[in-house]
């Protein structure tokens, strides 16, 4: 069985500065898969890279056994790939509503958009309640659950998303975590990257560590979990 994402020795320059430096990882068709690591380790340029917003200088991507090096974000989009990006990128004046409408703009099925935007209110009640107004009055996590909410629009084959758990408070961290553990259990397959270790490997069912532009260490969410190296750098024990 193909992977429905392959990643082989990637590489991704900023000019001169590789900050990935030939990494191979795979993810699975209903598996969350999550890459942990520092600040500066090269997950969000991965990220970017998968989505099309950056060119790889060397290595493949294939998505369903197809390469994506080259294809347009647009059309990568379209072939099921949805980025919730970090920092979360919502458009603070036009209501939720409408920046979840703007998730399905490729889209034509009338109903099954309703149909989703439901499903994204059923997910985060708060955004429903809010439906009409401004996007940019919700509190830092009401964003975050809009722009998981958003990307979920496209309907997407994998979901990636970026540092979700940035600037939110435990309980509101707690909440993205617990909705990342039901898309999955609906089917989601999800690429998640995060700084909060613990977190993500706690639902993960692989996980990768980054390492200026390397992967270091790979093993299941558990085994990265129970595992000392981890433990020490990135899970704050001695
Ligand atoms: P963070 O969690 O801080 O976002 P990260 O693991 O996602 O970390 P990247 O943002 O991918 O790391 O950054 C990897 C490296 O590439 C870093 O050294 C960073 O300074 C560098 N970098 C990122 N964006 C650019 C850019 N636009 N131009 C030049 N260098 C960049």
């Amino acid at each position: 069985m193909t992977a429905l994402l392959e990643v082989e020795d990637l590489r991704v320059s900023y000019g001169k500065i590789e900050a990935v430096k030939g990494i191979s990882f795979s993810v699975e068709a209903g598996q969350v898969v999550t890459l942990i690591g520092t600040n500066g380790a090269g997950k969000t340029t991965t990220l970017r890279t998968l989505s099309g917003l950056l060119k790889p200088t060397a290595g493949k991507i294939l998505f369903e056994g197809k390469p994506l090096t080259g294809v347009a974000a647009h059309k990568i989009v379209a072939l099921g790939l949805a980025h919730s990006p970090e920092g979360r990128h919502i458009f603070p004046r036009l209501t939720i509503a409408e920046n979840l409408q703007l998730g399905a703009f490729l889209r034509k099925d009338k109903e099954g958009i309703e149909k989703d935007i439901q499903r994204a209110y059923d997910l985060f009640p708060i955004l429903g309640e809010r439906r009409k107004q401004a996007a940019g009055t919700l509190s830092g996590g009401e964003q975050q659950m809009l722009a998981m909410g958003r990307a979920l629009m496209s309907q997407p084959k994998l979901l990636m998303l970026d540092e979700p758990s940035m600037g939110l408070s435990p309980i509101m961290m707690q909440k993205i975590m617990a909705t990342i553990s039901e898309l999955k259990s609906q089917g989601t397959t999800i690429l998640l990257v995060e700084q909060n270790a613990q977190a993500a490997l706690s639902l993960a069912d692989h996980g990768h560590v980054m390492e200026v532009g390397n992967i270091v260490l790979s093993g299941t969410g558990q085994d990265l979990l129970h595992d000392e190296s981890v433990r020490k750098a990135y899970l704050g024990e001695d």
